[in-house]
């Protein structure tokens, strides 16, 4: 997408990462003079053979600098603000993210664009890959980015009829002031990621901005189980937004809500259209009831019937290491939740089946596995692997059955015939680490599709295709 709003102006750019080049480029093609740097000597050989002026920021003229653009991963407030926004700041140039800049091409390109944007603690990658299937399986023209995928400015410039539907983290939710989608989703607020952000009033009044900010005619879809997503959803409303409230807590009189596996969509006290979630294997678990029930009110939000909705829901195959169901062996399922690099997200996978053959353990987090001792009486017996292996026995104990395998070709090896001899009727050979993969893989996605391979490679199993 080229940005034309800053035509013969300069930005400096700070971060050449994946999304750094694809701003520099977008900006460069929009006829901007870009000025970036990295501090790893890599990224600034790599964006120079890309024909980017890289110099150190530091030694830039600033009182010419328009904006400074800062890539994901830069601290912008805590504890201290990078020095790139110190001299920004202090030469009264702006600071922004990529996603201010697709905002400011799109208004000045084709306003009425739809475009879709999604943010929340968790579930955000999930909501925006549903949000984008459905609007496949519709026939609608759709550019899926920004926090998930591809950068945002790689994406095909916005037009009208085409949908933008962004993943944004609260970061870039903070860098883009004139952020206002025609959807705009809140899944939720917990606390994660206050390193960044400082406290969770903050980080919450960061993320409300996504839906305040929500344009004319607009909708801002918004989950009020925790307080914090609820004040948010008040205040839209009296802002004058039209707001549709989702629960899976509790059922609501106006807005989508969870009755037993089945969502309702209720107006004026009156039940409208229910949407039934059995079966739908790649959308297992409440907090992927959120996710489904925000994905419906966006889709309606963009004009899709829920017939087609429903339908689209069906086939929805699911994001790969997030519970992804990988292959069958008789009755027992192999599933792969690489991503459950923590114990909160490792709780969902193990709350979501019974006859668990667990393969947990990785680089440790702080508290380890011992917030999850409410679904032990689920585990039939875990694997443990990496670093966090005798940790994790020993919170194990006597109550549940345990092995240190090490590695995890010996963890799938050892649970897929331990499930297999069980007879039990529904065993689930799970990978939920509940760690980062950091000691053993690059990270969760090789670790995930190690497993997977692994799995494939068990004899007489049935891989399953996505
Ligand atoms: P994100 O992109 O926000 O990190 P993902 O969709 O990738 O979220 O899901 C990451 C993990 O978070 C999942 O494996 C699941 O355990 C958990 N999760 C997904 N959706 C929700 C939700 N709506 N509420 C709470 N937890 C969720």
């Amino acid at each position: 997408i080229p940005v034309t709003v800053f035509k013969d102006r300069t930005v400096a750019l700070f971060g050449l990462g994946g999304s750094g080049l694809a701003t520099a480029e977008a900006l460069k093609a929009g006829g901007a003079h870009v000025v970036a740097y990295d501090d790893a000597e890599v990224s600034r050989h790599k964006a120079g053979e890309a024909g980017i002026l890289v110099q150190d920021l530091r030694s830039i003229d600033w009182t010419i600098v328009a904006a400074l653009v800062l890539s994901p991963g830069v601290p912008l407030t805590h504890p201290e603000p990078h020095w790139s926004v110190k001299l920004a700041r202090d030469a009264g140039a702006e600071v922004i993210g990529d996603i201010e800049l697709f905002c400011r091409e799109r208004h000045a390109i084709a306003r009425r664009s739809p475009f879709i944007a999604i943010t929340g603690t968790n579930g955000k990658s999930t909501t925006t890959a549903l949000i984008t299937h459905i609007l496949r399986v519709a026939g609608r023209d759709v550019q899926m980015g920004g926090n998930i995928g591809t950068a945002i400015l790689s994406l095909a410039p916005p037009k009208p009829g085409r949908v933008h539907v962004v993943e944004c983290s609260s970061y870039q939710v903070d860098l883009a002031p004139s952020l206002d989608p025609s959807v705009g989703v809140m899944l939720n607020v917990t606390p994660d990621h206050l390193d960044r952000h400082g406290t969770i009033e903050h980080y919450a009044a960061v993320k409300e901005r996504l839906v305040t900010g929500v344009e004319g005619g607009g909708t801002a879809v918004v989950g009020v189980d925790d307080e914090f997503s609820a004040a948010m959803a008040d205040r839209a409303v009296e802002a004058g937004k039209h707001v549709v409230r989702i629960s899976v807590k509790r059922p609501l009189p106006d807005g989508i809500w969870l009755d037993g596996e089945t969502l309702v969509v209720s107006e004026g006290g009156a039940e409208r259209f229910r949407l039934p979630l059995t079966g739908i294997g790649s959308l297992r678990g409440t907090h992927n009831a959120q996710n489904a029930a925000a994905a419906f009110a966006a889709c309606r939000g963009v004009g899709v019937a829920p017939e087609v909705i429903t339908v689209a829901m069906k086939r929805f195959p699911g994001l790969a290491h997030r519970m992804e169901e990988v292959a069958n062996k008789g009755p027992v399922l192999f599933v792969n939740d690489s991503k459950a690099t923590n114990a909160d997200a490792a709780e969902r996978a193990l709350a979501s089946f019974n006859d668990i053959f667990w393969i947990a353990g990785g680089k440790p987090k702080t508290g380890g596995i011992t917030p999850l001792a409410p679904f032990f009486d689920r585990v039939a017996k875990a694997y443990l692997i990496g670093e966090a292996a005798e940790e994790f026995a020993a919170t194990l104990g006597g109550t549940v059955a345990h092995e240190i395998v090490g590695t995890l070709d010996k963890a799938v090896a050892a649970a897929a015939r331990d499930a297999e001899a069980s007879g039990l009727k529904e065993p689930v050979v799970l990978l939920s680490p509940a760690c980062a993969s950091f000691d053993q893989f690059p990270n969760f996605e090789v670790r995930g599709d190690a497993f997977r391979d692994l799995v494939r490679q068990v004899p007489g199993v049935e891989a399953r295709t996505r």
